[in-house]
């Protein structure tokens, strides 16, 4: 393989500019020319390749986001659209392709390599952590840590004021944001959507209450955003027990921000065990590099695509121990 190119592709997340300094510079060391794709998959339509050298990537391992920039590209779904994707592709006598990006972006890449027969290694990275094939995406750990933040924050006011408070983290349709940082913040309750009876209402006034009854004077809640909104459960708390509620959205927040080293550390071994792998496959092969018990993997795209990761149930029921 002669001539690869790295793209990030979806929602950005903190740690995808340590994985393309990985993967660039890998490949460099391995004898490889390197392009960069900016804009992600729409970048491919529109030929935005850019020349890769090792200092293009110098001064980005600390940066949020991603210098390639990314965007979602609806287009991509449609096959004849695709075409002109792979004869850009072709155009630049690009070999082997790295995509890094969450779930969505993970299905683009399967299609790319199947369909152009180009070898593609998909590496993920996700503040949402909903990728199945690895325990940990690039950038969940920032994201974790951003909202842990904004809790212990949020709990010296609930405190001062006898509140409950809710923060309302991203994750999609998903929980895993929410049940990290619920947990390690010590949050009384966490609302996800993987637990949906737990989300009741009656139910969470009822803990509330029992909370009352033992001398707490506030609560936080942490609440998925796949699970409603927050400022309806504030509102509807409120009625029911009385006590002040509020809500906080954390929102964007989340995405930004200079990566932990848990999320360099990541995004630097993804990217360059994927430039090992990619160097190594044949036409029409995908895989995906991830982590599992600690361990670096690599699978067949072909045999975790369409797979849904599992959400930890016993954190979920350790939370509930603790929240007594
Ligand atoms: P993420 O990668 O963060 O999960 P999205 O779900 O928005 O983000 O997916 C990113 C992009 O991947 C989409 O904008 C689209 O271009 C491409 N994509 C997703 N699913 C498919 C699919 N089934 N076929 C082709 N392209 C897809």
């Amino acid at each position: 393989m002669k001539r690869i190119a790295v793209m990030t592709t979806g929602g950005d997340a903190p740690g995808m500019n340590a994985a393309i300094r990985a993967v660039v510079r890998t490949a460099i060391s391995k004898g490889a020319g390197v392009f960069g794709v900016e804009h992600g998959f729409k970048g491919l339509l529109e030929n935005r390749f850019v020349r890769m050298d090792s200092h293009s990537v110098s001064g980005i391992i600390n940066r949020g986001g991603t210098m390639l920039q990314t965007m979602r590209c609806p287009e991509f779904h449609k096959k004849n659209v695709r075409k002109s994707a792979y004869h850009n592709i072709k155009n630049m006598k690009i070999d082997g392709l790295a995509v890094i990006g969450g779930d969505g972006s993970r299905r683009g890449a399967h299609i790319i390599s199947k369909e152009s027969g180009v070898p593609v290694v998909f590496i993920p990275g996700s503040i949402d952590n909903d990728v199945y094939g690895t325990d940990y995406t690039i950038g969940f750990d920032t994201a974790v840590n951003v909202g842990l933040g904004a809790i212990d924050k949020i709990r010296d006011t609930a405190a001062s004021h006898e509140r409950v408070f809710i923060v309302e983290v991203m994750g999609r349709e998903r929980g895993f944001l929410a049940l990290e940082i619920g947990l390690t913040g010590g949050a009384e309750i966490i609302l996800i959507p993987e637990f949906k009876k737990e989300a009741e209402i009656g139910r969470i006034c009822s803990v509330l209450k029992a909370g009352i009854e033992k001398g707490k004077d506030s609560s936080i809640i942490v609440m998925a955003e796949g699970v409603g909104l927050s400022n309806k459960f504030a509102e509807r708390i409120e009625k029911r027990i009385g006590m002040e509620a509020r809500y906080t959205v954390l929102g964007y927040i989340q995405r930004g921000g200079s990566p932990t080293a848990a999320s360099r550390r990541l995004g630097l071994t993804f990217g360059y065990k994927a430039v090992k792998a990619l160097l190594g496959q044949k036409r029409g092969e995908s895989t995906m590099v991830g982590i599992q018990a600690n361990t670096m993997v690599v699978h067949s795209l072909k045999n975790v695509i369409g797979k849904e990761r599992k959400i930890d149930r016993q954190a979920y029921r350790m939370n509930e121990a603790f929240s007594i």
